[in-house]
């Protein structure tokens, strides 16, 4: 049977030990990390990571294909290791925010290899739906202003 798209695998690529470290800490950690918040963790580590190295590191990591990362409603960058494929919904009233159950991005879901120009390559992609849950659809948000 023929592998189809597995995450690549960090021991074949050229990552320096800072690189190594911020990627064990996306990979231990089970929820997305802001850099500043990647940038506490690695403190308590033997290596020294400023927190600009911390971000040209995760850019080289997202250029490699290792991590992905996505804008938070409130502008803040936060990031994953690529092989986790998580999207969210989230309501703009309140900011509850939650995961989809699957990827619609994916095998399919919107066909990404119909709609990419040829001699792109894909990294990673983000989705997110924005809208208003239950309770807030209830609530009248301009009756009590
Ligand atoms: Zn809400
Ligand atoms: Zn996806």
């Amino acid at each position: 049977m023929a592998q189809y798209a597995h995450p690549p695998d960090p021991s074949g690529m050229p990552l320096g030990p800072r690189q190594r470290a911020l990627l064990a800490v996306l990979q231990e950690a089970n929820a997305e990390l802001s850099g500043q918040e990647l940038h506490e963790r690695l403190r308590q580590g033997s290596q020294r990571h400023g927190l600009a190295t911390v971000y040209r590191n995760l850019r080289l990591l997202q250029r490699s294909g290792l991590v992905r990362c996505r804008k938070l409603p409130s502008g803040e960058s936060v990031y994953a290791p690529l092989e986790r494929d998580d999207h969210h919904l989230t309501c703009v009233g309140c900011g509850h925010s939650e995961p989809l159950p699957i990827c619609p991005v994916g095998t399919g879901g919107l066909g990404l290899t119909k709609v990419l120009p040829q001699g792109f390559k894909p990294l990673f992609h983000t989705f997110e739906i924005h809208g208003l849950c239950r309770s807030c659809q209830q609530s009248e948000p301009l009756a009590h202003g």
